[in-house]
């Protein structure tokens, strides 16, 4: 048979990647210059509100666990933040958590989000998600949604701690893309509890009608900081990326998500364009309590605040923090500013970076090309 992915020429694919770094190079060179000349920075394309830190499972891995809060953002004060980033031109407002279907007034806030003119989602397990909340979410005119599945029955079950967790997620699933939700993704962090059943788990998720699988590699973060038997180990992460470079050429749309925003010598073979670390770019994110920080794996600590939306304006913090990534910090010290790659690069995931497990040379076991 005609080998038509191998006869096919990928350098002039590659074309195609060049043109979109060039063109994210200039959206970054030219934010920084309006920053600079007028003080005002375009506005983030979306903005992620990590609205509870309640959940009904208790995943092993799970990033959330990292800090608790004894207050979340009340209704009327998310909505007052709403109103501002409307009025600012952001595009997008999505929530995560936790679990945020555990927040009563979710779909409120984002059905007001979306009366204001922004595209509203939300992350889930799923594990609420019958046939009138998929409905209501319908209602509330949420255009995306994300719901964790990280294996087959036993292995999910296993994870999430919850021997009906994937029962519910894959009926979650279902019942969304019946409802014509205009983007439902499968997420997956993969562990190495999970690593050997990725091919199975294709397969669920196709049958399931899934055409949207977003893989990530474990955050070193809450429950996962002291879980060092789950991460893959260098062999397994080269496995994943052979993976998920095969399984690209079936119907499913797969990106290999944030944390990893550069795949060394994978990157071309992966991706069609840049995945660059949105933090004080594109995006942000609105904290339980109303601190903004990067995003929502970023740990809640003095130094990765940049304010409180009940204090300040959103436009102010916007405006006035985020400097450390609009500078590129992480490539100007250390083995980031003699790396080759750090131009596609930057330093890598920002919360990676908490356990030294930013670089994807050394995850594959490899060393950093010098420049
Ligand atoms: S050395 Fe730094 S810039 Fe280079 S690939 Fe690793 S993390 Fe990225
Ligand atoms: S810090 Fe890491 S997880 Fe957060 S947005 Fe940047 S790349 Fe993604």
């Amino acid at each position: 048979m005609f080998d038509f992915f191998n006869a096919f020429n990928f350098d002039a694919i590659h074309i195609g990647y060049d043109f979109a770094k060039f063109r994210s190079d200039l959206f970054y060179d030219d934010f920084n210059s309006k920053l600079k000349t007028t003080g005002r920075a375009y506005p983030p394309y979306y903005v992620l509100w990590d609205c509870t830190r309640k959940c009904n499972l208790h995943c092993v891995h799970c990033g959330a666990a990292k800090e608790k809060y004894a207050k979340e953002l009340a209704t009327n004060e998310v909505k007052r933040v709403v109103d501002e980033l409307a009025a600012m031109g952001v595009r997008f407002f999505a929530a995560t958590g936790g679990e945020p279907l555990l927040r009563s007034d979710l779909l409120d806030v984002l059905a007001y989000a979306a009366q204001k003119g922004l595209a509203t989602g939300f992350a889930t397990n799923g594990f609420f998600l019958g046939e009138a909340k998929a409905r209501e979410i319908k209602e509330a005119g949420v255009s995306s949604i994300q719901v964790s599945l990280d294996g087959p029955p036993e292995v999910h079950n296993k994870i999430r701690g919850n021997p009906d967790s994937f029962k519910n997620a894959v009926r979650a699933l279902k019942l969304l893309i019946a409802e014509e939700i205009p983007i439902v993704t499968a997420a997956t962090t993969v562990t190495k509890a999970n690593y050997g059943h990725l091919g199975e788990l294709r397969e669920t998720l196709c049958a399931a009608g899934v055409r949207n699988w977003r893989i990530c590699l474990l955050m070193p973060i809450g429950r996962a900081a002291v879980a060092d038997d789950l991460q893959l180990d260098s062999r397994q992460l080269f496995g994943l990326l052979e993976f998920v470079e095969k399984s690209k050429r079936g119907r499913m749309k797969i990106t290999l998500g944030e944390n990893t925003p550069f795949l060394g010598r994978f990157e071309k073979r992966i991706r069609s364009e840049p995945n660059v670390c949105p933090v004080g770019f594109t995006a942000c994110c609105l904290g339980v309590d109303g601190n903004v920080r990067g995003c929502p794996e970023m740990p809640d600590r003095t130094e990765n605040r940049e304010g409180n939306a009940l204090e300040q304006s959103f436009a102010d913090i916007w405006n006035n923090g985020f400097k450390k990534y609009r500078q590129r910090a992480a490539v100007k010290y250390g083995e980031c500013s003699r790396c080759d790659s750090k131009n596609y690069c930057y330093g890598g995931c920002w919360v990676m970076r908490e356990a030294n497990a930013q670089c994807i040379y050394r995850l594959l076991g490899e060393t950093a090309p010098l420049a």
